[in-house]
Formats: C-alpha cells, sequence, structure tokens
C-alpha cells in the first residue's frame, strides 16, 4: 500500500496551475497533479463486465467486499458507497452507488434514493472542503447508450468542475492517473469525510 505523503494545505487548484508543463512528478499537492501524464497501472482492470449479472465480475459489486483503499471506497454508507472513479473525467471524481446490483434508477428503494441524495450532498461538501471546486456536475448515465460504462449497476457521478477545465479535456480523455495520486486523493476524502 502507498505511503501518503504530508500534503499542505491546498490553495485549490487553479486553471494556471494546471497548464503547467515543467511540474516534477511525486509531490502530490493539489489534485491538479492527477493530470500527470504517466500511463497508470490498472488496479481494477479495464474489465467491463461480460453480461448484467450481479457478483465479483461487476465492479460495484466487487468493490465493498474489498478494502477502502485498495478500492478507492471514500466512504460506506448503510445503503449505499461513495467511491472514487478510476477513470475521473476530472479530479476527485466520485460516484454513489447503492450496494445493490440494479441498473435503473425507478428500482432504488426510498431508502435507497434518500442515501444516495444525502451521500451526494455530502460528497459536494467534502469536495468543496477539500478542493475548493467552482462547480459540480451530478449525474447518472442511465443505459449504454447514454454512456454509462457499467450500465447494469446504478452509479451516480459526482465531478468538480473549476473554471478553464474543459481546456483539459483533450489531455484527459488521452492520459490516465497516477493510481498513487489516486490512493492520496481517497486519503484525503475519506479524512475530511464527517461522521
Ligand atoms: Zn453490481
Amino acid at each position: 500500500m502507498t505511503t501518503v505523503q504530508p500534503i499542505e494545505e491546498p490553495a485549490g487548484p487553479q486553471p494556471a496551475d494546471r497548464e503547467r508543463a515543467d511540474d516534477p512528478p511525486g509531490v502530490p499537492d493539489g489534485f491538479e497533479r492527477l493530470w500527470t501524464p504517466h500511463r497508470m497501472v490498472y488496479l481494477l482492470g479495464e474489465d467491463k463486465p461480460v453480461d448484467g449479472d450481479a457478483g465479483p465480475q461487476c465492479p460495484f459489486c466487487r468493490a465493498p467486499g474489498r478494502d477502502d483503499a485498495e478500492s478507492l471506497i471514500v466512504h460506506r454508507g448503510a445503503l449505499a458507497y461513495v467511491v472514487l472513479n478510476l477513470y475521473p473525467y476530472n479530479p476527485g471524481h466520485l460516484m454513489v452507488c447503492p450496494y445493490r446490483h440494479i441498473a435503473g434508477y425507478p428500482e432504488l428503494t426510498d431508502e435507497e434514493m434518500v442515501e444516495i441524495a444525502r451521500l451526494t450532498r455530502t460528497a459536494i461538501a467534502v469536495l468543496t472542503e477539500v478542493a475548493q471546486p467552482h462547480g459540480f456536475n451530478l449525474g447518472v448515465n442511465q443505459g449504454a447508450v447514454a454512456g454509462a460504462g457499467i450500465a447494469a449497476h446504478l452509479h451516480q457521478h459526482v465531478v468538480p468542475r473549476w473554471g478553464g477545465d474543459a481546456n483539459f479535456l483533450p489531455i484527459i480523455a488521452r492520459t490516465k492517473a497516477l493510481p498513487e495520486l489516486l490512493f492520496d486523493t481517497r486519503e484525503r476524502l475519506a479524512a475530511a469525510w464527517p461522521g
């Protein structure tokens, strides 16, 4: 397991910071360094399920069975959990998932729906405290045609946004985050999670 380096209080990623190309790697002092263009070693693998079945072949069913650091889980609720996206759209990209293997939003029980909403609310608060994003995208891609990577297991995205980050989408699309920094991100968010 990785050793988490002491991290100075982040000032919050600024567009100018993210445009610097000469930052040395390995000194994580802000989420923007997730985009250092190294090829990542896949921990969970690009293992999309071969079918829609629940169980170990579903990443969202499998993750809660591993320890938090290994699975990148930030918080476990009673009916749903919060996990970092291994393939983030932006630094700090979280997903809120029911433990139950269901594909559609209408399949949520009232209790699951409320807990997912509460976890989403806390996720926004925690990300705001830790990384000071300027805004958020929240959403569910229901079905492969709508963009869901793992369509069989419902998950709500919580994507922090910063002014100017859209300029980096071409970079994001071609690079992968370093897992060590995802571990650091998870540690920071888990430590800031209330209760
Ligand atoms: Zn599942």
